[in-house]
């Protein structure tokens, strides 16, 4: 087989968050040896690898040494050098994804372009990088709009909603900071997410459809099966298709979808997996980490199918004292903690997965638990 990288071989994956934890116990579990590249001490993933090297994430010298050290390697964030990355790549090192997919996606408007160039429906939007573009933008899309930075943004960071004129100085700032993209506000029904997965023969998998609620723009839950129709479900089937075949994509990619008056409009593309995929941990015969590992060393993809309908719930830094206290009494409760020190507000620090025959009766009873902060 070609570029099979073998169990026994070593996975680099540069990043350390809980991404690269369960990507890391994955591998592990396949007989790999795993080594992590990520600037903070004892972080996740360095926890379950076979060795860390803790250095910045703009330290070419120590990229380089690592990459010697490793067979494959992998990222667990778009947001890495790309210079770095393709000098390391140069130089002799192996990333099967290739780092075109992060030039893609590192900046939403090249993304935006690709998605509408490939027939792949988005909300409206203008690139805006001065007073004077944000004007014309918003005489072409009107309020409410959101501003978004072209980089580097998550968790709705370095977005804000312009409701009316009232919010100009807010986005005047956001625009000195870095170049912007303006989008059309969707008063979307819902937001979904697929993970696609695909290798290098073009097989490609597509994991159950995902509904995701979000709370102050961080992902609070995700329910799979999605509750949308059947029509619906195919559109974001196709869509995904289209989206992963366009990319010539090799491993994993989450994509990020708005459901509006039954139309699928797609918001992001994330080159990794994804928080929204956790629920294939317990909830499907292959996790997203098992086939992006299977993408990226070279394996045919088997056919995957969803166990049981499921719930994943995030564990943020406010609420990890409330779910360890109430998880003895929670028995269906699947705990997942990231290991990840100091439990600060809104951090993620873990989730939890429940599979269920009726979600809505998980959902009815997770909203009965005291102090949860979702609820505040
Ligand atoms: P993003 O960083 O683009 O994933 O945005 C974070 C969250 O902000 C999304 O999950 C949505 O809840 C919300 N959001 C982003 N863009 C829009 C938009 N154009 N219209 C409505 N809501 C949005």
């Amino acid at each position: 087989m070609n570029n099979y990288i073998k169990p026994g071989s070593t996975i680099g994956i540069i990043g350390g968050g809980q991404l690269g934890k369960m990507l890391s116990q994955s591998a592990k579990r396949m007989g790999y040896r795993v080594g992590i590249f990520d600037p903070g001490q004892n972080c996740s993933a360095s926890q379950v690898a076979d060795f860390h090297c803790q250095a910045a994430f703009d330290d070419q010298k120590s990229l380089a040494e690592f990459a010697h050290q490793v067979d494959v390697l992998t990222f667990e964030f778009e947001n890495i050098s790309l210079e770095s990355l393709n000098r390391i790549v140069e130089e002799g090192a192996y990333l099967p994804q290739g780092s075109s997919i992060l030039r893609l996606t590192q900046d939403r408007l090249t993304e935006k372009e690709f998605l509408r160039t490939s027939g792949v429906p988005v909300a409206d939007y203008y690139p805006v990088s001065s007073y004077e573009e944000l004007k014309q933008g918003l005489e072409q899309l009107d309020y409410p709009a959101v501003l978004k930075t072209r980089r580097f943004g998550y968790d709705g960071k370095g977005q804000i909603m312009l409701k009316s004129e009232d919010d100009i100085e807010e986005a005047k700032q956001l625009i000195d900071s870095a170049p912007c993209i303006l989008e059309a506000f969707v008063p979307f029904d819902m937001e979904l997410s697929h993970m696609v997965v695909r290798n290098k023969q073009g097989q490609t998998r597509i994991f159950p459809l995902s509904e995701n609620i979000h709370y102050n723009h961080i992902l609070h839950q995700s329910i799979v099966p999605a509750r949308v129709c059947e029509a619906v479900a195919n559109q974001a089937f196709k869509l995904a298709k289209t989206i992963a075949h366009k990319l010539n994509l090799i491993g994993i990619i989450c994509i990020e979808m708005f459901l509006a008056d039954n139309k699928i409009l797609v918001n992001e593309l994330a080159p990794r997996p994804h928080n929204s995929g956790h629920y294939t941990i317990e909830a499907c015969q292959y996790s997203q980490f098992d086939l992006h590992i299977r993408s990226i060393c070279g394996m045919t993809l088997p056919q995957n199918k969803l166990l049981s309908p499921v719930v994943m719930t995030n564990i943020l830094g406010q609420d990890q004292e409330m779910v360890i206290d109430q998880w003895p009494n929670h028995p269906d409760w699947h705990l997942h903690l990231y290991s990840k020190g100091e439990a600060r507000q809104d951090r993620k620090m873990g989730h939890i997965t429940q599979l269920a025959q009726n979600p809505e009766s998980i959902l009815k009873t997770l909203k009965k638990i005291d102090n949860w902060s979702y609820k505040s």
